[in-house]
């Protein structure tokens, strides 16, 4: 048997991630790998550290990049903090809440769930009434930025109720970190973690995670042993931590490292509020195209997320095949409808470097087309 190199075309990627990955991150990708205790790449991973500190919003010296995608970020957070018998409130407003649920349930804690409709904001009310409810809760999980329904949650308040609940708070800032106004020590977040394929616009397979020091002593102060070993974060600080000796805990992703520590700077050089106003800016011209093609938004307007948009499949459009019309004709990807929107909606995405003017005006371009 043969084979032949694999040459992927260029796409145009305006589904719910992995965004476009610019020239200069996909060229630091291909530097040359060196060991991952390399006292240079030590130094870089201290730069990567401090540039997710900016992204972050935070000053918490536990911020890293795990070597595993989002999901890895989301296990980390729970395996870490929640130990058997725990009480959690998770609010559930798409599929993401769900897998929180799951989390908590695997670990032998108890889920209270708030349930909020899909395609809505997380409804604070009755995150009040549950904390209200549950005075021994010892944790409030949210999900910032909805993938599945494109809805943004009100971080600020539930952190907020959150602590003069005397809960800690797990969020998920998968889709928002970068993409829209996210402020972790300001707004009290006490476990966050994140993915490096959307707003960031790095390779996928890296989650930032970042702990604050009330989360970091209750990790430290763990009456039960973590059940994950790969995911126990007091090893992995001993391989992440900026002082003394590193010791040898898993091998690193060196070149996807690279490419994270390139994504970060482009992100820094930028200005973390730009990139909030740019995806800002693409979403309201992308809005309005869209309703000049008669298609709605699933999402209200002030509960929308700009890098991420929900819209329904018209009426009489067949799903899969004008997405591969798409895909076919014009090399862009967008999202299908996820769990409780499955061939109901398309998800247009509008993360990191995807979120430019050429690429709305083809976007809206293509879908007029496709749909006529
Ligand atoms: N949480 C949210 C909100 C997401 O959108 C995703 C991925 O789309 C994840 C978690 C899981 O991330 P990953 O697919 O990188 O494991």
């Amino acid at each position: 048997m043969t084979f032949k190199s694999f040459n992927p075309p260029e796409r145009i990627l305006m589904g719910p991630g992995p965004s476009d990955v610019s020239a200069r991150v996909r060229s630091a990708l291909s530097r040359p790998t060196i060991g991952h205790l390399d006292p240079l790449f030590i130094n870089m991973m201290d730069e990567v550290k401090t540039l997710l500190q900016y992204a972050f919003q935070t000053k918490n010296e536990f911020t890293i990049a795990l070597s595993a995608p989002g999901s890895a970020g989301m296990e980390a957070c729970f395996v870490n903090l929640v130990e058997p018998g725990d009480k959690v409130i998770v609010c559930r407003n798409g599929v993401f809440g769900d897998r929180m649920i799951e989390n908590v349930i695997r670990l032998g804690a108890e889920a209270v769930v708030v349930d909020s409709p899909w395609g809505r904001a997380v409804e604070t009310h009755k995150v009040k009434a549950a904390l209200h409810d549950h005075p021994d809760a010892k944790f409030l999980a949210f999900v910032h930025a909805e993938t599945s329904t494109g809805a943004v949650s009100d971080a600020k308040t539930l952190c907020q109720m959150a602590q003069e609940h005397g809960c800690l708070t797990i969020v998920d800032a998968v889709t928002s970190l970068g993409g829209i106004e996210l402020r972790v020590d300001e707004w009290g977040i006490d476990a966050i973690y994140s993915g490096t394929q959307k707003c960031i616009s790095c390779v996928p397979g890296m989650s930032p995670i970042s702990f604050s020091p009330k989360a970091v002593a209750v990790v430290q102060n763990r009456k039960t042993k973590i059940q994950s070993w790969f995911l126990d974060q007091t090893l992995v600080m001993g391989y992440w931590s900026g002082k003394g000796k590193r010791t040898y805990h898993h091998t690193a992703p060196v070149n996807s490292l690279y490419a994270l520590h390139e994504a970060l700077i482009i992100l820094h050089e930028e200005g973390l509020e730009n990139s909030w106003a740019r995806h800002r800016a693409q979403h309201q011209v992308l809005a309005k195209g869209l309703k000049e093609l008669g298609i709605e938004f699933i999402v209200p307007e002030e509960e929308r997320l700009p890098q991420l948009n929900a819209i329904y499949i018209p009426d009489g459009a067949d799903d899969a095949k004008v997405r591969n019309y798409l895909l076919e004709h014009y090399n862009l990807e967008i999202g299908a409808g996820l769990g409780a929107f499955a061939g109901k909606a398309w998800r247009i995405g509008l993360m990191g470097h995807t979120a430019k003017s050429e690429n709305v005006a083809l976007c809206l371009t293509a879908l007029k087309d496709a749909l006529n």
